[in-house]
Parts: structure tokens; C-alpha cells; sequence
């Protein structure tokens, strides 16, 4: 049976190995999905020895996503852009790179959550792998502009300096900020999406909901109850709110298409996984 692998450290609660099966089971493709903790220092030795196995392929998360990118011998722009990869496909000679992030939350914002991007004036908060991921597929849909802010203003500019390119020849407006300037404080966004890591560490982002609109959307890419505070500051004050579970099943969807050539179904097991860890539950 084809086996597959997710790679990261921590990597207990990772529902990759749950959703996959899922997968398989729907479009009937026999394979096992397994996940497994890698020590710090040995990313590429486990991936190589998993390869050597017999391994056909694997998702990488936090926080060895640039090592995966770097593995890779053969790469989508989309990796050569965030500088990061998610996931791997063993074919032959080659490991082949892709980043499945932002055409996750592209896929779940516009088709799951039925919001048009086209035309919107985006704020991206965040500036570590899974902005960095999200920009380039977000840029595509040529929103008016998406603005990165981040708390440490350097590594938005570097991401943002990355994107210039494809922000121009998209039409896009892409600029980079300190997460409080001034530029950002003083104006409101179609779609706020929270791409740090604020939720995950308990945080309140210190950022005013005068950022918000009433007919927007604000989306954190965390999901369960770590996401709740941020969807919650959001809905007070009466804007839409969605977590990114949806961007979990789509990105996962993507690297199964990738290493199977077929597209799972999504709403079912987007459906299956929220029961499975909602807060009430
Ligand atoms: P990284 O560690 O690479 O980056 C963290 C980012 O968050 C940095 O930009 C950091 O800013 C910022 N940050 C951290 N704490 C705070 C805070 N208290 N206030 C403001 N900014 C803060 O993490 P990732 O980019 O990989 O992950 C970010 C989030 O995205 C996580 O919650 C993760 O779970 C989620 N994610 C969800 C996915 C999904 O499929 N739904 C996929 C991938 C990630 P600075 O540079 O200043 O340190």
C-alpha cells in the first residue's frame, strides 16, 4: 500500500492523518497516512530514510517547512515565492516542492465561504511561513491591495519585496507595515486575515476593530478553541468570521490531488472535522 507521512515537531495534534483517510476512503485509493515527530536536527535524514522505504509522499509543517522547501529538487513558483514548502511528492530521481497553504485559504474564502477577493482591499497580519504561503496564491485573484503588516516590520518587507513582481503584474497594490503604524490604524479592510501566530500564543492583537468593516470578512488561520477570541472580536463588532479549518481540509486536498491526481470532496469531512473539535463538544 502507498504511505504517506506527515513530518513536524510537535506533531500530536496534527488531524493531517485523519482528514487523508478521509480522503482515501471517499474516492477509494488505497493508502496510509501516518505522522510522525521529527527531532530538530534530523528533518532531511527522516525524509530521505522515509523515501528510502518506499515512501511516495509527505506533508511538513511547523517549523520545518523552510528545510522542506530547500530538500526539494524540483519546485512550484509558488515554493521559489513563500520559501516554504507543505508538501513533498517522491517521483523517481526527484522531490518535488509544493506549497498547498494559500491555495487552501483561496479555495475555503471564495468557494467555502462564497467571498469574492476580486477588486477587495485586503490586511494580511503576519509575516512567518503561512503568510508567506498565502501571498503569492491571494495575489493571483487580483484583489485592489493587500497590505502585510507584521509585528516586526523587517520580515514584512522582505515578504512584501519578494511579491513585488507579481504584485505588478497582477495590478495589486502590496505594501509592507509595522503591525501599529499609523497607515494601518487609520484605515478599514474588505478582509482581515490573521496569519500570525497571535492566536496560538494567547494573544490579543493590538489592533483596533476601526480595521474592520461591517460587510467584511476577518479570518484567523488558527482553528479550534485557540481561534474563538479572534472570531469573537470580529463578530462584536459585526463582521463576518471564519477560522481556518476550511484552509486546513482545502490544503490537505491539494497535496492529495498532488500525489494521487484526484480532488477529494472537501464539505463532508470539513463538516465531519468541525463536530469532531468544536469547542461544545
Ligand atoms: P511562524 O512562527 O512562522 O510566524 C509567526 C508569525 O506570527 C510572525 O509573523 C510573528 O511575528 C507573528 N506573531 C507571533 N506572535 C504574535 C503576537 N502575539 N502578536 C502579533 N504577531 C505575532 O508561524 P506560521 O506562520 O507558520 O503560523 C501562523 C499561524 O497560522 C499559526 O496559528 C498556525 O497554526 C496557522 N496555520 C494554519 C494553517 C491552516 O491550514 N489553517 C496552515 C499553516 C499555519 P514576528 O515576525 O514579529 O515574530
Amino acid at each position: 500500500m502507498d504511505s504517506y507521512c506527515v513530518f513536524g515537531h510537535p506533531i500530536e495534534h496534527s488531524k493531517s492523518p485523519w482528514i487523508q483517510t478521509r480522503f482515501a476512503e471517499l474516492t477509494g485509493q488505497k493508502l496510509q497516512y501516518e505522522k510522525t515527530k521529527v527531532p530538530l536536527d534530523a528533518f532531511s535524514a527522516t525524509v530521505h530514510a522515509f523515501r528510502n522505504a518506499g515512501g511516495k509522499g509527505c506533508n511538513v509543517t511547523l517549523p520545518f517547512k523552510t528545510e522542506a522547501a530547500a530538500l526539494a529538487t524540483q519546485y512550484s513558483p509558488r515554493v521559489a515565492l513563500a520559501q516554504a514548502c507543505n508538501t513533498l511528492k517522491f517521483d523517481g530521481e526527484h522531490i518535488y516542492g509544493e506549497n498547498t497553504d494559500g491555495l487552501g485559504l483561496v479555495t475555503d474564502l471564495v468557494r467555502n465561504a462564497g467571498f469574492k477577493l476580486q477588486g477587495r482591499r485586503i490586511l494580511l497580519i503576519g509575516a512567518g511561513g503561512a503568510a508567506a504561503g498565502v501571498l503569492g496564491p491571494l495575489l493571483t485573484e487580483k484583489p485592489l491591495s493587500i497590505w502585510v503588516a507584521n509585528r516586526s516590520v523587517d520580515k514584512a518587507i522582505q515578504l512584501a519585496a519578494r511579491h513585488a513582481s507579481l504584485a505588478a503584474s497582477e495590478g495589486v497594490d502590496c505594501r509592507a507595515f509595522g503591525l501599529t503604524h499609523e497607515a494601518i490604524l487609520s484605515h478599514s479592510f474588505d478582509l482581515v486575515i490573521n496569519a500570525s501566530s497571535s492566536s496560538l500564543n494567547n494573544a490579543a492583537l493590538p489592533i483596533p476593530a476601526s480595521v474592520l468593516q461591517a460587510n467584511g470578512l476577518a479570518c484567523d488561520l488558527m482553528y479550534g478553541p485557540a481561534a474563538q477570541a479572534f472570531m469573537e472580536w470580529a463578530l462584536t463588532h459585526g463582521t463576518e468570521a471564519r477560522d481556518g479549518l476550511g484552509m486546513l481540509v482545502e490544503q490537505a486536498a491539494a497535496s492529495f490531488q498532488l500525489w494521487r491526481g484526484v480532488l477529494p470532496p472537501t464539505q463532508q469531512v470539513l463538516a465531519d472535522l468541525r463536530a469532531l473539535i468544536s469547542p461544545s463538544q
